[in-house]
């Protein structure tokens, strides 16, 4: 359910229907789509609570107010990327988990590098990596975050059940979206330097990727706190660090970017807030939705 007014909704439907007639010429994953009746579908990517932070109870009110935003706005599920809570303080947690009871939308949480293992499984989700799908799209969440590193890992077992998830997705016919909190694309200065590195399974993450191109849509991170910024140089994947709901910084994304420091995309907008993602008919909107105030500036992309 969404609370989407119904002009709000005939307008999206108008502007997907486009982008979908457009893509659908150009012979995309809209014909998959379309045998399958695929309408599009909104959901919110929350990430990097970091409950807790400074000591001051401010994250918790900002999860309070996220959790009440999104009940009123679109989104059929809710993902958070990671960073519940800030240095895996224990006595957050069941804070986190509390607030969380208010939101009337399925929310699927990953750790990050603040959560440990150990409390994330026994406040947050017992299961750490695993998958579900909607709407023909299988979105496989996994943990590559270490308490004691920024950069990401992906094990040989990992990878071994990633293979298998996405041969399953492709005997179903389902599209995927990976989500875990360090980005797997390799970067350096203006941006963090944070990623899965290439001995770390990065290799091996993106040979699978390119065995399932066309079919990986997306991968979903936080991590950077750094507003909505990414990339799309791997096939047709759109590689996204999303932003936190706590605090975010500016690290000159967009002058980078202009000059030609940097390569990718970014979204000008730092504010806290959260992402809402809308997939379908061969498109993806990513609007970035800052607290308290309406959605502002987006990226989208088209799959061709
Ligand atoms: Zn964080």
């Amino acid at each position: 359910m969404t609370a989407e007014s119904p002009q709000q909704h005939a307008g999206n439907r108008r502007q997907l229907l486009r982008a979908g007639i457009a893509a659908t010429a150009a012979g995309t994953w809209t014909d998959c789509l379309a045998e399958a009746d695929m309408d599009a579908f909104s959901f919110v990517i929350v990430s990097d609570t970091h409950l807790g932070r400074k000591d001051s109870k401010t994250p918790e009110k900002q999860w309070q107010q996220g959790i009440a935003e999104i009940n009123s706005g679109p989104g059929d599920f809710v993902l958070h990327l990671g960073d519940v809570v800030d240095k895996a303080r224990a006595t957050q947690y069941p804070r986190y988990v509390a607030a969380r009871a208010e939101l009337t939308k399925p929310i699927h949480e990953i750790p990050g590098n603040h959560d440990t293992t150990e409390l994330f499984q026994r406040h947050v989700c017992d299961r750490i990596d695993r998958s579900f799908d909607h709407n023909g799209v299988r979105f496989v969440l996994f943990g590559n975050a270490h308490s004691d590193s920024h950069d990401g890992f992906i094990t040989t077992s990992q990878l071994a059940w990633l293979t298998e998830e996405c041969a399953q997705a492709a005997a179903q016919d389902l599209k995927i979206v990976f989500c875990c909190h360090v980005p797997i694309h390799s970067n350096g200065h203006p941006d963090r330097g944070w990623y899965v590195k290439p001995d770390n399974g990065q290799t091996e993450f993106y040979e699978l990727l390119a065995e399932h191109a066309g079919r990986v849509l997306l991968c979903l991170h936080g991590h950077f706190h750094n507003g909505i910024r990414g990339w799309r140089d791997h096939h047709s994947v759109v590689e996204v660090l999303c932003p936190s709901l706590c605090y975010n910084q500016n690290r000159n994304m967009a002058e980078h970017l202009s000059s030609g420091n940097a390569s990718g995309f970014f979204v000008p907008e730092l504010r806290t807030g959260y992402t809402i993602a809308t997939l379908g008919n061969g498109r993806l909107v990513l609007q970035y939705k800052p607290l308290g105030s309406e959605v502002g500036a987006d990226y989208s992309a088209e799959w061709k």
